[in-house]
């Protein structure tokens, strides 16, 4: 299996090639040559299977150059009930992603599956954990050392802090805004005691700690030297490891071969759903992918009209769905690539529009109206009070608490439900993160997994940092000893 560039330009790759890298040298992101198919008999044969070797299964047809044996071992050390043990009651751990249905709606089962129950009880944790097996194994085996360097307002700092606490030749240093995150969040990061992982307390903004991180990156010196790596949504294996759950969503939700299932995917930076149009593509009887966004609807604007027209950073709202509040969603690039015919020229045309342009139009042209037909791909966006009466109507009609992205799901899917046909809506986070919404949904607080009683009482561990990339850059030559 070999990797391409989106922008057309590069030479083909390995995916132990493109595992530690974040974009291609051209500007572009990674995509196969060729989507590997999976035939109906193969799906058949997969139902009988764990997570863990579901996973080795599916990811072994994209990195053929990891050795069977230890692909393997990779994915029976991610997938374990004991990582994913957050599941509510009820919910068959042994699955890592339970699927509950939650009634007939529409003519058909609605259903939910529950992509939350790793560590950090968001669905980030479902191919972070893996990654940092697979760093740890690729670093290894090549004698190497890596340094992560992030900016993170909640959830992906804490997936990535999780995935790589105490794993060989890596360090994670992660910046964060100086008393911003909520208490439930700054406890998840801040206590964690592994001598591997350094949180930074920028006194700024998380756009501030973004720019350091852009700063340092910049540094091409510094950052060779101080073998500075990312883990962002645009990593090729973060990508394909989100294809499994698509696949297991499937195979508990059908019964036999060629039956189709919908899911609905509460989206972002387009990282999660680009898994399940890569799902498709490989064969997968998916019928529609419906996009749900929030208020910042750049995604939803472009399914209905044809028009990307990326945000600037003033017109990003501060949503009650913060993992969802993006100007530029960056994985969208890849579904673009291979809706104009995996043509590198006319795709880097296009990004050019959009860093110049601040975006571009496809609407009235052919490939506009493949989307909906060749491609399955549909959506609809959520605000707030939809969020607060979509969490409120599943309490009461199915006595389920749901998160504030879940519910942006849920309230989009109903708006695309087709009889006989169920609709899976992916649960991108439990709403113990989120207990201000639900408070205010239903008057108490969410539930807490037994794990995380407490959190904010342990001892926590975090340097506060003037807001200057010089200070990390000396902070972090400091503890590599590079
Ligand atoms: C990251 C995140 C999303 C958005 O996912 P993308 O892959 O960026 O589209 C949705 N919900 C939650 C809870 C998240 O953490």
């Amino acid at each position: 299996m070999k990797y391409q560039s989106t922008r057309g330009h590069e030479v083909p790759q390995s995916f132990s090639e493109i595992l530690l890298g974040g974009l291609a040298p051209d500007g572009g992101l990674y995509l196969p040559v060729q989507y590997p198919q999976v035939t109906a008999d193969e799906l058949e044969a997969w139902r009988k299977l764990s997570y863990a070797d579901l996973a080795f299964e599916i990811l072994s047809k994209f990195c053929d150059d990891i050795p069977a044996e230890d692909l393997r071992a990779l994915t029976r050390k991610t997938y374990t009930a004991e990582v994913y043990c957050n599941a509510r009651a009820g919910d068959n751990t042994a699955d890592i992603t339970p699927l509950r249905t939650l009634g007939e709606e529409g003519g058909t089962k609605l259903q939910l599956l529950g992509l939350s129950n790793g560590p950090t009880l968001a669905f980030k944790d479902m191919a972070m954990q893996l990654l940092g097996n697979m760093f740890e194994y690729a670093l290894g085996r090549a004698g190497l050392e890596l340094n992560i360097l992030g900016a993170t307002s909640g959830d992906t700092g804490s997936a990535a802090e999780y995935a790589m606490r105490g794993k060989r030749g890596i360090r994670v240093f992660m910046l964060s805004p100086h008393r911003k995150m909520s208490a439930f969040q700054t406890a998840q990061m801040f206590s964690l005691q592994d001598p591997n992982i350094f949180n930074l307390a920028v006194e700024g903004v998380f756009d501030d700690c973004q720019d350091i991180v852009k700063a340092v990156s910049n540094d091409l010196e510094y950052k060779a030297r101080q073998r500075i790596g990312t883990v962002n949504s645009i990593n090729w294996a973060r990508v394909v490891a989100q294809v499994v759950y698509y696949f297991k969503g499937w195979l508990l939700a059908t019964t036999g071969p060629g039956q189709k299932v919908s899911f609905c995917v509460p989206s972002g930076n387009f990282g999660n759903v680009c898994a399940g149009h890569i799902a498709r593509m490989m064969g997968l009887p998916i019928d529609k992918l419906v996009v749900a966004t929030n208020e910042n609807d750049v995604l939803d604007e472009f399914f209905r009209s044809g028009a990307y027209r990326v945000r600037k950073s003033a017109e990003t709202y501060h949503t009650s769905s913060p993992s969802m509040d993006i100007s530029k969603a960056s994985n969208f690039e890849r579904f673009i690539f291979d809706l104009i015919g995996q043509d590198g020229g006319k795709l880097a045309a296009l990004f050019r529009d959009v860093d110049e342009k601040g975006g571009f139009d496809l609407s009235g042209t052919p490939e506009y109206e493949r989307i909906r037909g060749e491609f399955g791909f549909v959506s609809g966006r959520s605000t707030h009070d939809d969020r607060v009466a979509t969490i409120r109507d599943m309490s009461a009609r199915y006595g389920i608490t749901i998160d504030t992205h879940t519910a942006d799901g849920i309230k989009v899917a109903r708006e695309h439900l087709s009889a006989g046909v169920p609709m899976v809506v992916l649960e991108t986070a439990l709403p113990a993160k989120f207990a201000d919404t639900i408070r205010e949904a239903l008057g108490h607080e969410p539930e807490r997994p037994a794990a995380f009683e407490g959190i904010e009482k342990l001892p926590q561990r975090f340097e506060v940092m003037a807001n200057d990339a010089s200070q990390v850059k000396a902070f972090i030559a400091g503890h590599t000893g590079l």
